[in-house]
């Protein structure tokens, strides 16, 4: 029997996972759940000896049920390979007494490249599978990495196209040049006058226009999504916990049984609901430690029980997570209030009218596993000093955050529970901050002059996709407001 996905907001919608991977969001605006969780069929032990494209194997079969065991397999064999400058795919690195879970050896050096590089290859397959003949046309708000990690997973894919919203000025530099250099006739980026909220917001507007879905599906067309929102970004990101779980056993950290502590530097929500998901399939987890910077509204909502976007957007050195509305809290709501999705849709319904909303007593029980901190600018970077300083290792911003509110609030606390912190990005994504945060000094120097110096003090190599873009032309130079998003889709599509 598959395992059937229902909607986040009406209990009467039932798709399989191909198809909720083909469609994004549900119709109703809500997001795709599984009806239940799948557990995990190989043992822990069995987990220390396993490469990573056999872990996702096991992980991803018991969420994906509708695809065949070949689908998969040439899923993730094309997906994880030398794309990836390490053939560990995301290793582990010990520095002062916690485990880097390097998430960024991917084409595109953010986590993002985890899922998007194979989402292209289980959305071709998925719309194979369900007889879909019209052109997919993905639609991306990003707040900066899901964007590039989009376009390098799209382009020049056969029967897609991609269009990526980005705030113009929300975007490190790098971030922004590696988006706007990109080739392949099927890609489309274009900036915002407006934030990243703005972005998500338009782009979920889109997906929800009937009739807009019309015109575009009469001249052949039919939008997905490759934002979190989507459940084929969520799965192929449950398999890094499951082998970090692996490679601690195998490294003799832990013994089997024995519960890891995550902490995930947050802003959609995708990455930590990951965690919760390997847990709920019986991966020892203990904490899941929700990092924010100072769009510290998580932290406020796992401290209060309130979730109140209605404050200012802050423009942080962390980027990927200045955000107020994380989309995929839905998800976690959705099972914290006992998979009742008229309360669910209740309380989104709030949030889109008032901007906040409450979550009861018991909805914030279902919730104790998860635990909240943030880390303000200047933590931030004085984390990226001290790291460096004491141990030789270079932390991105965002990896910075999760670390500072790890040694801050966490680590005395944790009773000898190892901890694994994802680590969300290259420190060259963005050289800028955290060279500056290093050494004052550095603040006169040019992008690209930091990256040399950047190179000099970590002894790492410089990666590929930096090296490519010091030279590329820019490709794509629109620049719209944020009103202007559906006739700039229509431009592109139907020019
Ligand atoms: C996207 C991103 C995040 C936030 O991840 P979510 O899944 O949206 O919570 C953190 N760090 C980096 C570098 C990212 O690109």
């Amino acid at each position: 029997m598959d395992l059937m996905y229902t909607s986040t907001r009406s209990a009467d919608i039932k798709v399989t996972a191909s198809q909720a991977i083909l469609k994004g969001l549900s119709p109703d605006g809500g997001l795709f759940v599984p009806e239940q969780f799948p557990t995990l069929e190989v043992s822990l032990p069995e987990l220390a000896g396993m490469s990573y494209q056999e872990t996702a194997y096991a992980v991803m079969k018991q969420f994906l049920t509708d695809y065949t065991e070949e689908e998969l397999k040439e899923c993730i064999r094309r997906a994880y390979d030398d794309k990836f400058d390490t053939e560990e795919i995301a290793p582990l690195t010990e520095a002062g007494g916690v485990h880097y879970l390097e998430l960024f050896h991917g084409a595109t050096i953010a986590f993002k490249d985890m899922a998007l590089s194979i989402l292209p290859y289980l959305m071709t397959t998925a719309a194979k599978k369900n007889h879909e003949t019209r052109e997919i046309v993905i639609l991306t708000a990003t707040s900066g990495d899901t964007g590039k990690a989009a376009l390098a997973g799209f382009a020049d894919v056969p029967g897609t196209r991609i269009i990526v919203f980005y705030p113009k000025n929300g975007v490190s530099p790098v971030q922004e040049k590696q988006m706007v250099t990109q080739k392949g006739a099927n890609t489309c980026v274009i900036g915002i006058h407006g934030n990243f909220d703005d972005a998500q917001t338009g782009v979920k507007r889109l997906f929800s226009d009937k009739a807009l879905e019309a015109e575009l599906s009469s001249e052949g067309f039919c939008f997905s999504s490759a934002n979190s929102i989507n459940i084929g970004r969520l799965v192929p990101q449950i398999v890094y916990y499951v082998y970090a779980y692996g490679r601690l056993l195998s490294q003799g950290t832990l013994s089997v049984g024995d519960p890891m502590n995550v902490v995930v530097p947050t802003g959609n929500f995708g990455n930590i609901l990951a965690a919760f998901y390997a847990k709920n399939m019986g991966l020892p987890i203990g904490k899941l430690i929700c990092a924010s910077n100072e769009n510290k509204v998580l932290y406020d909502f796992f401290q209060t029980g309130v979730y109140d976007r209605n404050r200012d957007f802050i423009l942080t050195s962390s980027p990927s997570m200045d955000i107020l509305i994380s989309s995929n809290l839905e998800r976690l709501i959705y099972h914290a209030c006992g998979k009742d999705a008229a309360r669910n849709a209740a309380l989104m319904r709030e949030l889109t009218q008032k901007g906040r909303y409450e979550v009861t007593g018991d909805m914030a029980a279902a919730m104790c596993d998860f635990a909240g901190g943030y880390a303000t600018e200047e933590q931030t970077a004085a984390e990226i000093r001290r790291v460096y300083e004491q141990c030789g290792y270079v932390l991105d911003t965002h990896t910075a955050v999760a670390s500072s509110v790890y040694h801050t609030g966490f680590a005395e606390k944790s009773n000898g529970v190892p901890a694994v912190i994802a680590s969300t990005a290259s420190p060259y994504k963005f050289a800028r901050s955290v060279m500056s945060a290093i050494d004052s000094r550095y603040q006169s120097m040019d992008d690209f002059a930091l990256i040399d110096e950047l190179h000099k003090i970590a002894g790492t190599k410089i990666p590929r996709a930096i090296e490519e873009i010091r030279t590329a032309p820019v490709l794509h130079d629109t620049v719209i407001e944020k009103e202007e998003m559906e006739a700039a889709v229509k431009r592109f599509l139907l020019r």
